[in-house]
């Protein structure tokens, strides 16, 4: 399909900084009927939508219960079937853990084409955030981005991932932030391997930590950081350019 006729759009929102959302993304969002909203989408950036355009958002936060997957998929057939073009937002880039990829597929089983545009995922804009380049040439060769959620395809191989001493990237990892840690130490990381989380990474309440491994754990729980947040492990976190001491302090950069 030529993407001057396509109805409906897979936008990333990016991290969170308005400024961060690419131009396809706000021309996409100027033309749809329909907005579906996720989680971790800054509502700023819907400046960007039609005035009457219909905005809904089917994100957990807020109080609300998420919409189950099927539900939000329905709801996009629904409007593009009655001729009213469909944008559906969401945080960072669709296709990093945002199951983007599942909603593709489900219109695509009904024939109808998604135009997918690009986000700045996370996963890069929050260690950037605090100076951290995660493939620092002298320190990885190459950055894994991995969920620590523990569900959908399993736990993670975390042997198998210390093993290619790459930058971990680790979204969803805060609720497990301790047994991930122990993970990698069992699996003969270097306790002083430095670490970073940050919180709220581009939007105006982001919060860091950075730690050796093996105080990590313990240095996010007393700055009760939360989610979102995506944790940062190996060399390049040693490169946060932050003004307090090494030894795992915190704070706004
Ligand atoms: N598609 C999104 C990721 C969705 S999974 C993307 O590409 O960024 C949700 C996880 O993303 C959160 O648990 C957190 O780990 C991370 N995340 C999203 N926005 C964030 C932000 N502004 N700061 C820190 N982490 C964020």
């Amino acid at each position: 399909m030529h993407a001057a006729m396509t109805r409906a759009w897979l936008i990333g929102a990016g991290s969170g900084d308005v400024e961060l959302m690419t131009l396809k993304a706000t021309r996409a969002l100027a033309q749809a009927d329909v907005i579906l909203v996720d989680d971790l989408v800054n509502p700023d950036v819907l400046q960007f939508a039609r005035a009457d355009a219909l905005v809904v958002y089917v994100g957990k936060r807020g109080g609300h219960p998420s919409t189950p997957q099927a539900s939000i998929v329905a709801q996009m057939l629904d409007h593009l079937r009655a001729g009213r073009s469909v944008a559906r937002l969401k945080g960072g880039d669709p296709f990093v853990f945002g199951r983007g990829g599942e909603e593709q597929q489900a219109l695509h089983a009904e024939g109808i084409d998604v135009e997918i545009v690009n986000g700045i995922t996370a996963g890069i804009a929050a260690p950037a955030a605090i100076g951290i380049p995660v493939t620092h040439r002298d320190h990885a060769q190459g950055v894994v981005f991995v969920t620590g959620h523990g569900a959908g395809s399993g736990e993670p191989d975390w042997h198998a991932l210390v093993a290619t001493r790459m930058t971990l990237v680790i979204y969803m990892g805060m609720r497990r932030l301790d047994e991930i840690v122990g993970a990698l130490l069992a699996a003969g990381m270097s306790t002083d391997t430095p670490c970073a989380a940050i919180e709220s990474a581009t939007r105006p309440e982001q919060r860091h930590a950075l730690a050796p491994l093996r105080e990590f754990a313990q240095v996010v729980a007393r700055e009760k950081l939360g989610s979102p947040a995506i944790v940062v492990i190996g060399g390049v976190a040693s490169l946060a350019l932050v003004r307090e001491a090494a030894n795992g302090v915190t704070g706004q950069s």
